[in-house]
């Protein structure tokens, strides 16, 4: 026997942090402020630029497209406001140039937004 499902009312989304239905995102999703990671990451990967052989697997697999080949000094840059700690990234780093580190290492500990929602 089918059940009606339980009524929520109409969900206001404002119109800043509205998507289109669907999965596509109108913008990478490190541009997006919806995606900006609120304070619970527990760890972020830390690298070591000697080691790194720049093959842009963490640019490659990072869900939040966190990591950025800099031509200038030749090296992986991190966009930590969009990191979320997931540690794909070391996963998938073949050159073991990614460490995991506690937030609680680093003053200011993890990234916080303005105004959280
Ligand atoms: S920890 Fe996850 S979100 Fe952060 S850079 Fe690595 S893959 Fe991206
Ligand atoms: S996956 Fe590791 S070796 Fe490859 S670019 Fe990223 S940090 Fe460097």
């Amino acid at each position: 026997m089918p059940r009606n499902l339980p009524e929520y009312g109409k969900i206001a989304i404002p119109k800043e942090r509205e998507v289109p239905l669907g999965a596509v995102t109108p913008a990478p999703v490190r541009v997006q402020k919806l995606h900006i990671t609120s304070p619970w990451r527990i760890y972020r990967p830390v690298i070591d630029h000697e080691k790194c052989t720049r093959c842009l697997n963490c640019y490659i697999f990072c869900p939040d497209a966190c990591w950025e080949y800099n031509e200038e000094n030749d090296e992986m840059e991190l966009n930590l406001e969009f990191c979320k700690g997931c540690l794909i990234c070391i996963q998938e780093c073949p050159a073991e140039a990614l460490t995991p580190v506690h937030e609680l290492e680093f003053e200011g500990g993890v990234v916080r937004l303005d105004n959280p929602f």
